[in-house]
C-alpha cells in the first residue's frame, strides 16, 4: 500500500509543552513493523514524561504506549502479516545482555541504547499517539479474534497488572486487597477475581471508587484503611504513593504477600513504617515494574475468554484531533475520567 509522506501525531515539544500537528511518516527498518494505530491511550506516566521526570526520553517527543493497531508495513527480517491486528507491549529488550536472556527484557542493561536493539516505545522511542508508528516486531502480540481493537490497546496495561499477581503468587481462595482504583489497580481486582481469589477488596477515594463499585466484593475509603489492618493475604499497590505503600504494608496478615507497584518514577520514599512489621510480620514485600516474559500475552488470553472487562474503564473518547481536551479530562480526572482513549482519522 502507499503511504502518505506526512501523519498526524501529539507532539511533546519541549517540558510542559505539546501540540497536535504533521511530521514525517515513519518507515519500518530492519526488524521493525510499520502500525497503522486505532486506538491508543494516555496515563499518568505521560505526565511525568510531559514534566520531564524521564532522563532518557529526548525532546521533541512523540508519546503513547498503550495503543492497538493494524500492521501496514514492515522491514527486513519481519513475517508478520499486512494486515495483521496487534496490541503492543512497550519493552523491547537488547536481547543478549543478562536480563533479558532470562526474559526480564524490562530490567534490560542496555536501556535506552537503541542501536542495541532496546527500545521502551513511547519513551526512549516515539509511541502510538499519532497515525502511524513503527515499532521493533518483538513488541507486537497478534489480537486474538474476539478482542477488539479498543480492547487490544490494554495489552500492556493487562501485562502490568498480571504480573503483579503472578509476582504475589496468587492462590485460590486469597483474601485480596488492591490499592489504587485507576486503571492498572481495576485490571488487578479483575484479574485476582478470575484467577480465583476468594474474596477481593478495593481501596481508594473518590468519583472513580463509586463508578467500579462492581469490580471487586468490597470498596474501602482510603481514610478507612486501618479497618483492613493485618487482614490480607496479598496485597497489590498500583497507587503510587508513600501514604498508599505504608498502608499496603501494614494490610497484610502475618506471613502475607505484599507487592508494590505504583511508584515506577524516583523520587517517592517510604517513611512511618516500624521496620518489625515487615521482619516480625515474615512478611513478602515486593517491587513488580512493568511486564516481562511475555506476560502481556497470557493477559490477552484472559481478555479474550472475557475474565476482565478493560471497555468500561475507558470513560472518554476522542479523535486524536482533539488531544488537548483528552489530555485534560485525563489529568483533571473530568467526570471520575479512568482512561480517556484518542482515535487517530479512519482511512
Ligand atoms: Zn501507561
Ligand atoms: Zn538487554
Amino acid at each position: 500500500m502507499s503511504l502518505p509522506p506526512r501523519m498526524r501525531a501529539v507532539v511533546f515539544e519541549r517540558i510542559g509543552s505539546f501540540t497536535v500537528t504533521d511530521i514525517p511518516t515513519p518507515r519500518p527498518a530492519r526488524g521493525e513493523a510499520l502500525i497503522r494505530v486505532r486506538a491508543s491511550m494516555v496515563c499518568a506516566t505521560d505526565q511525568k514524561i510531559l514534566a520531564g521526570k524521564f532522563p532518557a526520553t529526548r525532546f521533541p517527543h512523540v508519546p503513547g504506549h498503550e495503543f492497538s493497531g493494524e500492521v501496514v508495513a514492515s522491514g527486513d527480517g519481519v513475517t508478520v502479516a499486512p494486515g495483521t491486528r496487534v496490541g503492543v507491549e512497550v519493552h523491547v529488550g537488547c536481547g543478549t545482555c543478562d536480563r533479558c536472556r532470562e526474559g526480564m527484557y524490562t530490567l534490560c542493561r542496555n536501556y535506552g541504547k537503541r542501536e542495541t536493539g532496546h527500545a521502551h516505545i513511547g519513551f526512549t522511542v516515539a509511541g502510538g499517539l499519532a497515525d502511524y508508528v513503527s515499532v521493533p516486531a518483538a513488541a507486537l502480540h497478534a489480537l486474538p479474534a474476539s478482542v477488539s481493537l479498543d480492547d487490544g490497546a490494554w495489552t500492556d496495561n493487562l501485562g502490568v497488572a498480571l504480573w503483579a499477581l503472578e509476582r504475589g503468587r496468587l492462590a485460590p481462595g486469597d483474601r485480596v486487597v488492591v490499592f489504587g482504583p485507576g486503571a492498572i489497580g481495576l485490571c488487578a481486582a479483575q484479574l485476582a477475581r478470575a484467577l480465583g481469589a476468594g474474596s477481593v477488596t478495593l481501596v481508594g477515594r473518590g468519583e472513580r471508587s463509586k463508578r467500579v463499585r462492581d469490580l471487586a466484593d468490597e470498596v474501602v475509603d482510603a481514610a478507612e484503611v486501618d479497618a483492613l489492618r493485618g487482614t490480607a493475604d496479598l496485597v497489590v499497590e498500583f497507587a503510587g504513593t508513600s501514604d498508599a505503600a505504608r498502608a499496603a504494608i501494614l494490610s497484610a496478615r502475618r506471613g502475607g504477600r505484599v507487592v508494590l507497584g505504583g511508584s515506577t518514577g524516583v523520587g517517592t520514599e517510604l517513611t512511618g513504617l516500624d521496620l518489625s512489621t515487615i521482619v516480625r510480620g515474615n512478611l513478602d514485600v515486593l517491587g513488580s515494574l512493568a511486564n516481562p516474559k511475555g506476560v502481556s500475552g497470557r493477559a490477552l488470553a484472559l481478555l479474550a475468554g472475557k475474565k476482565v472487562d478493560v471497555k468500561r474503564l475507558v470513560t472518554h473518547h476522542y479523535p486524536l484531533e482533539r488531544f488537548a481536551d483528552a489530555w485534560q479530562t485525563f489529568t483533571e480526572r473530568r467526570d471520575g475520567a479512568i482512561r480517556v482513549m484518542l482515535h487517530p482519522a479512519a482511512g
